[in-house]
């Protein structure tokens, strides 16, 4: 399986939109056909939370129509097979007025469990989006006020002399499994739920390849220096604007020396993960997550076995 494969296989990727520029600014204009069999427009909070209703299914505005925000509160997404995909966003002044009987908002991390994956993948695209609007509201160079261009895919300076252009930012972080002579190493942050174990992870500085933050991360976190490095796969992770990019390595030797970051970190053959994980010694990661596809592919490519016992199956997962 190539990366493009693996990369369509994990978590809010992969989705069939088509991103159009132009459309984009249709959009944004609000010169859009909203008629129900055209599009699907769905809620989100400036908090970034998901309008469900008590099926668990997003609650759309052709089933809300006292719901209405103007052009500037509409996030354009793209189109499928000619389906306008829209994510309207509710201030926190028009929140608690969503909320009924028949429906609430709900953590995308939590939402994301239950919807079908592509609507999954709309809501964690505009969770991202929203996250960049909440935190560009200003000009970055001459601190004027910011307006929203093309369907919330640029905010430009209102000052004419700056009319400065901004673009959703992401903030990349490499993933990594790391692995000496069969065995994979996990390590728990304190902050973590209890007994909590995932692969090592961290943000790319600027100024560094890939690579380079991979070698430096695992190198600061564990002591273990990687000789070695393949990049897997990656995946959208607005939470809240990270591109997480999965990689396998290899380290050279097995000694540790974790400091602040990690409290504990430790080396796991296939065998002693599994009686780690169904001892309840230790919890692997959610299993929308990255870190989680890269110990399912090592625990099954690469050691030939079954990934439900470790990690659960199902679905998301196929
Ligand atoms: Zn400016």
């Amino acid at each position: 399986m190539g990366s493009e494969q693996r990369s369509a296989r994990n978590f809010f990727a992969g989705l069939a939109l088509d991103r159009s520029a132009s459309w984009r600014r249709h959009a944004g204009r609000g010169e859009i056909d909203l008629d129900p069999g055209h599009a699907l427009c769905f809620f989100i909070s400036e908090r970034g939370e998901i309008l469900l209703a008590q099926d668990h299914g997003l609650v759309t505005a052709a089933s809300t129509e006292e719901l209405t925000v103007d052009a500037e509160r509409r996030l354009a997404l793209g189109t499928v097979e000619g389906r306008v995909i829209l994510a309207l966003v509710v201030d926190d002044s028009g929140r608690d007025r969503c909320i009924t009987e028949q429906r609430h908002w709900v953590d995308l991390r939590l939402a994301a469990q239950s919807l079908p994956v592509a609507e999954a993948g709309y809501a964690a695209y505009a969770r991202a989006l929203v996250h960049w609007h909440q935190r560009h509201r200003y000009c970055g160079r001459c601190g004027a006020p910011t307006r929203i261009e093309d369907g919330g895919h640029r905010r430009r300076c209102t000052q004419d002399a700056c009319a400065m252009e901004q673009f959703p930012r992401l903030d990349p972080a490499i993933i990594v499994l790391v692995e000496h002579q069969g065995r994979v190493l996990l390590g728990r942050q304190p902050s973590w739920p209890p007994r909590r174990y995932s692969v090592l992870a961290g943000f790319v500085e600027p100024g560094e390849s890939l690579e380079d933050a991979l070698r430096r991360e695992v190198l600061e976190e564990s002591g273990v220096q990687v000789v070695e490095c393949d990049y897997h796969s990656s995946q959208p992770w607005p939470f809240p604007a990270s591109l997480m990019l999965g990689f396998t390595a290899r380290a050279e030797a097995d000694a540790l020396s974790y400091g602040d970051e990690l409290e504990h970190a430790a080396w796991f053959s296939a065998d002693e993960l599994r009686d780690a994980v169904q001892a309840g010694a230790i919890r692997l990661p959610p299993p929308l997550s990255l870190s989680a596809r890269l110990l399912e592919d090592w625990y099954r490519e690469r050691c030939g076995r079954d990934s439900a016992e470790i990690l659960p199956s199902g679905d998301r997962w196929g």
